[in-house]
């Protein structure tokens, strides 16, 4: 089998993953900026990396995850301009600025929790890492990259890059790069391209700590830098983003990170792609108007129709949200565990068929191929089919084995199917139309089987006057 490769934005290339200690692989993944829900496209995101960490854990890896939450210090753009988001929900919302991220993070991570997403070892908020973040300013203060003003400590881009020298990521110069920013020169800042690792002197900014520079708050970069390295470590195996994060926020973690530290602060560089609307445009807070997970179950369908939807396509490729994929992904899913919900006791076998190992071969390999979860995604699919098509049901190790990636409760589906104890108000039907049977009151007994079927479950009479009842797998 071939190792774990993934491709790395610093490289251009898919590299076979080699963590500095193995079994252990240090995952930090760029999180939320918590002042609104998070849509469709951010779950994207998440759940991209949710299918990394478990294939990663397939392969025997132990990963740590760590994923921060921004609740303070982003401004309304990326490079350091407008409002902070947060403050400015809070202001519209009537609420603090803690009660605003409190809402939107628990929020966040109920829809995380529908979706299977593994919770990460750690989540840490900005607001609760103001010293750690203090620490490394002072170090990039004293390796020489950053200066002091009267409206903040920035970091000093140029005499860190020099001016012709290109981005690590973005592999662009700095005139390139900002080409499609909105620069703004404050009147002390050496140069528009330095952004700012500490703001001070704003007095209408809602939450302020002391610093040894005056009282004031965070730039947005200096939180993922300060959190990942307590965490994990100055060096760190997978950093993960969107591909937004390339140009700016991921470039300015590394210049603060690796002139504080004077090494190399990530190994692989890890970004996903948008989930876009039916015209391509990427689906966005901005907008106004974005779809969220809840609005799923209006259209009737399972928050895991949406994993299942995203692990359809790959993290790298831009993915259109449509009713009909989102349906069709419901449908897969129904497959999958109508499958499940027919593993008879006897199809549990210690060794599955053989044609189960052809399977299980193509879908690790398909992950460990730059995690290319459409491919898995088939080779689940095509093992369901071939044992629907000999009569072969013994693949249940490996349907489990999948659902450790995949997600999708399939190990739930078949006991609940399986079970033969029924909620006391199912019990009750079942009662009520055994005796409407023994007295021959059809359509009494036909219209109890019309509410059990309502309910989700299976009716099946046998010849000799016995039923069988069972939920049906969705
Ligand atoms: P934000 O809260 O906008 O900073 O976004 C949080 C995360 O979601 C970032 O990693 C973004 O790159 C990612 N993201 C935002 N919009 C989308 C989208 N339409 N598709 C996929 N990821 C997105
Ligand atoms: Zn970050």
């Amino acid at each position: 089998m071939k190792p774990f490769s993934i491709y790395n934005t610093l490289s251009r290339s898919v590299e076979v993953l080699k963590p500095l200690d193995p079994p252990t692989v240090t995952l930090y993944s760029c999180g939320p900026t918590v002042y609104l829900p998070q849509h469709l496209g951010n779950l994207r995101s998440y759940l991209s990396w949710d299918f990394l960490r478990r294939a990663l854990e397939l392969n025997g890896y132990r990963v740590r995850h760590v994923i921060n939450v921004t609740d303070v210090g982003h401004m309304t753009s990326d490079e350091d301009e407008g409002e902070d988001k947060i403050e400015k929900t809070a202001r519209a919302e009537g609420k603090s600025p803690l009660e605003v991220a409190s809402f939107y993070l628990a929020m966040f991570q109920h829809d995380l929790a529908m979706l299977n997403a593994e919770p990460p070892q750690v989540w840490c908020r900005a607001t609760d890492h103001i010293p750690d973040m203090l620490a490394l300013i002072e170090r990039i203060l004293a390796a020489g990259m950053a200066y002091v003003t009267k409206s903040g400590v920035y970091f000093d881009v140029e005499r860190y890059r020099g001016t012709n020298q290109l981005g690590k990521l973005s592999r662009q110069s700095l005139a390139e790069q900002n080409a499609g920013q909105r620069l703004e020169h404050s009147p002390d800042k050496k140069s528009p391209h330095d952004f700012a690792l500490w703001v001070l002197n704003r007095p209408g900014h809602l939450m302020q700590w002391d610093s040894p520079w005056g009282r004031g708050y965070p730039g947005w970069h200096i939180e993922c830098s300060a959190m990942s390295m307590k965490y994990l470590g100055e060096t760190i195996d997978i950093h993960t983003g969107g591909m937004d994060h390339i140009p700016i926020h991921h470039e300015n973690e590394i210049a603060q990170s690796e002139s504080a530290t004077g090494h190399r602060f990530v190994d692989y560089f890890v970004h996903g792609a948008f989930l876009v609307d039916k015209s391509g445009a990427k689906i966005s807070k901005s907008a106004g108007k974005f779809p969220l997970l809840s609005d799923l179950s209006a259209m009737g369908l399972d928050p895991l129709a949406f994993r299942l939807f995203c692990f359809g396509a790959k993290y790298r490729s831009e993915l259109a949200l449509s009713d009909e994929g989102l349906r069709a992904a419901q449908a897969s899913l129904d497959y999958l565990r109508e499958f499940a919900g027919n593993v008879p006791a006897e199809a549990v076998v210690p060794e599955d068929s053989d044609f189960a190992t052809r399977f299980r071969d193509q879908f690790v390999e398909a992950l460990n191929d730059d995690l290319n979860t459409p491919r898995a995604l088939a080779a689940a699919r095509e093992m369901v089919a071939e044992a629907n098509r000999r009569g072969d049901r013994k693949i249940w190790n490996t349907l489990e084995f999948f659902d450790r990636v995949l997600q999708l409760d399939l190990q739930k589906t078949r006991a609940a199917a399986q079970s033969t104890e029924f909620p006391a108000e199912v019990q009750k039907l079942i009662d009520e139309r055994a005796a409407a049977r023994r007295t021959k009151d059809f359509q009494r007994a036909d219209r109890l089987r019309a509410q059990l079927e309502a309910q989700g479950y299976e009716v099946k009479d046998g010849r000799d006057g016995a039923a069988t009842y069972r939920r049906r797998a969705r």
